[in-house]
């Protein structure tokens, strides 16, 4: 019944009803968690081949004949550098291929940033007022990352097809100390929402005040669907270079959520003047990345067709996850219309809006019958969420049986703490 139509006696008697199954809940001394946004052990098991295929009979050298056992290659190996391109659906040649993580990639970029300067520009550490866009709901390590280098974060506001881009065109040609942006354009961390067309199109025709303005285009999720149609989106690099802009656009992906998080390889695209730049760079701090690693997931996976396969198995392993969340938050919630909820169709998120105000308590109701949700503000800047309504739901590690109590007891908690509010 919808909570607001109630009268004041209802609303007692409802609140009661839900401390009543909330307490049965708490007797169980349960200890589940909705935090963790990795794959499951069930989804890892898909990807063991991978240990297997390079052995010490192997040969090691790539096509054009490198040796990966040895020093060399401070970019990558060619056709780790192919596969990862076509992942991230660019045509561009200039992208480098690097370790295990492609968030090491983007913190590096800030100190070459901070310390160089970005073609030409003032290094940023000597920029003393310097502010970057954060599109929220967001993903927390961007947030904490530009923080950490001393940005001012400010909120963009998430639409349904993106940042919203009349706020970003503004800020951007009105303020030189606006040095970036942070975008996940596919599958967006933790909305699930792809930027369309239009948006990226926006993008890619910036006009920003700052010279070394760069989008940080995280590509995180782009194979990552849940169900069988894909979602494609441009290439905003492609498009921005049509634009002249090319220099604006940092792109990435990494194999993290592919195959092993942690044990992947990660990429990076740019323009050649970017590229040259970071490569100088780099070359201070390493000889070259892993390439046996590269080639280990290379000869894995083959093509972009065998990846792509292999994130169906994936999808078959979430997509029941999901939808159970999203069925057992329809039953218990959809009448109550105290909350709306995203039903993505792809990534590793569903995001969750509580009535205002009740976010914070939802999380602590859960923690105190031993669900671990991630803390209420983590997907805005500085970790505050201004209307404490935000709660990022990661449905893929737990199992099935996990999954279903703690969803059940998350959506007692949202009516409790919707009926405290109501109450105060
Ligand atoms: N970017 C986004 C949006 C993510 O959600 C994550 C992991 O959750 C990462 C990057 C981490 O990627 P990597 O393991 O390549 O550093």
């Amino acid at each position: 019944m919808d909570y607001s139509a109630m009268k004041t006696e209802e609303q007692k008697k409802e609140q009661e009803k839900c401390l009543a199954e909330y307490r049965k809940y708490q007797e169980l001394g349960l200890s589940l968690d909705l935090s963790r946004g990795k794959p499951s052990a069930e989804q890892l098991a898909l990807s063991m081949g991978i240990l297997d295929s390079l052995k010490s009979t192997s040969v090691l050298h790539t096509q054009n004949g490198t040796d990966c056992r040895n020093y060399g290659g401070l970019d990558g190996i060619e056709e780790a550098k192919d596969l990862m391109r076509k992942m991230l659906g660019t045509k561009q040649t200039n992208v480098m291929v690097l370790g295990n993580s492609s968030l090491t990639i983007m913190f590096l970029l800030f100190n070459h940033a901070m310390l160089d300067g970005l073609l030409g520009e003032t290094p940023m550490c000597m920029q003393k007022k310097r502010k970057f866009l954060c599109p929220a709901p967001g993903y927390d390590r961007h947030f904490g990352m530009t923080e950490y280098f001393g940005f001012e974060l400010v909120t963009v506001p998430m639409k349904e097809d993106g940042p919203d881009m009349d706020v970003v065109e503004k800020l951007v040609a009105s303020d030189e100390t606006i040095k970036g942006i942070w975008c996940v354009p596919k599958y967006q961390n933790p909305t699930g929402v792809v930027f369309s067309e239009e948006v990226v199109k926006r993008f890619a025709a910036l006009k920003p005040k700052a010279k070394d303005f760069r989008i940080f285009w995280d590509n995180a999720y782009c194979i990552h669907d849940l169900y069988k149609e894909e979602h494609e989106i441009p290439d905003l690099l492609d498009l921005a270079e049509k634009e002249g802009n090319g220099d604006m656009v940092y792109e990435f992906c990494s194999t993290s959520k592919v195959a092993f998080p942690g044990d992947g390889i990660a990429a990076f695209a740019t323009s050649p003047a970017n590229m040259i730049a970071f490569k100088n760079y780099l070359k201070q701090g390493t000889i070259g990345p892993d390439k046996i690693n590269q080639l280990r997931q290379v000869r894995y996976f083959h093509s972009i067709g065998e990846i792509k396969k292999h994130m169906k198995k994936q999808a078959d392993i979430m997509r029941p996850k999901f939808e159970m969340v999203e069925r057992i938050l329809e039953e218990e919630l959809g009448s109550a219309k105290i909350a709306s909820w995203t039903n993505p169709r792809g990534g590793y998120f569903i995001s969750f809006d509580t009535m205002e105000g009740c976010a914070k308590r939802t999380i602590e109701l859960c923690r105190d019958a031993g669900v671990k949700f991630t803390p209420a503000g983590a997907t805005f800047p500085y970790g505050k969420d201004p209307k404490d309504s935000n709660i990022r739901i990661a449905p893929s590690f737990a199992s099935a049986e996990e999954i279903e109590m703690a969803t059940k007891i998350f959506a007692v908690s949202v009516k409790l703490a919707t009926l405290e509010k109501l109450s105060a």
